[in-house]
């Protein structure tokens, strides 16, 4: 079920932007961003995600590059459980990559309650938020309107 649901993860930051496509290989070397898989964090994190970074491929263009970590189980004291590692539902783990890539794609914690990107760490688990709402689609937008020289750290957080 996980390949199908970081497609649809993806598929959430690209349907508001058509000319937005991600394409995905099987070799992780050939991926801008990558995502890899835990048991569950040991921290207190049930996903975690690199702000790209800038770089210059082998034909010398810009690309970015980032890695996101997700895990199939919530840690024990997380708030989902108490003493053992309790798997994620699919729609859990759904929001909670769809939070990931955002933040893969540039973006950090917004203000909006509603937003995928929003303060509530993974209060959106409990608040059903699955789409990018206006304000994640406007932070995005305009964070890849800015000069080049300043995307190359985009994440302020
Ligand atoms: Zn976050």
């Amino acid at each position: 079920m996980y390949v199908p649901l970081v497609h649809e993860a993806f598929a959430t930051w690209a349907a508001p932007f058509p000319a937005l496509r991600f394409k995905f290989v099987d070799r992780p070397e050939a991926a801008d961003i990558r995502v890899q898989w835990e048991h569950y964090f040991k921290e207190n994190a049930w996903g975690l995600a690199y702000c790209p970074i800038l770089y210059k491929d082998s034909k010398g263009k810009m690309r970015h590059r980032s890695i996101i970590y997700l895990a199939v189980n919530a840690q024990p004291g997380s708030g989902m459980s108490v003493h053992e590692p309790v798997p994620f539902s699919y729609y859990e783990l759904l929001a909670i990559a769809k939070h990931e890539v955002g933040h893969a794609l540039g973006l950090g914690h917004s203000k909006g309650d509603g937003d995928l990107m929003g303060p509530q760490g993974y209060g959106y688990l409990s608040k059903s938020v699955f789409q990018a709402s206006p304000r994640d689609i406007q932070t995005l937008l305009r964070l890849y309107s800015l000069p080049r020289k300043l995307k190359r750290n985009p994440c302020t957080t």
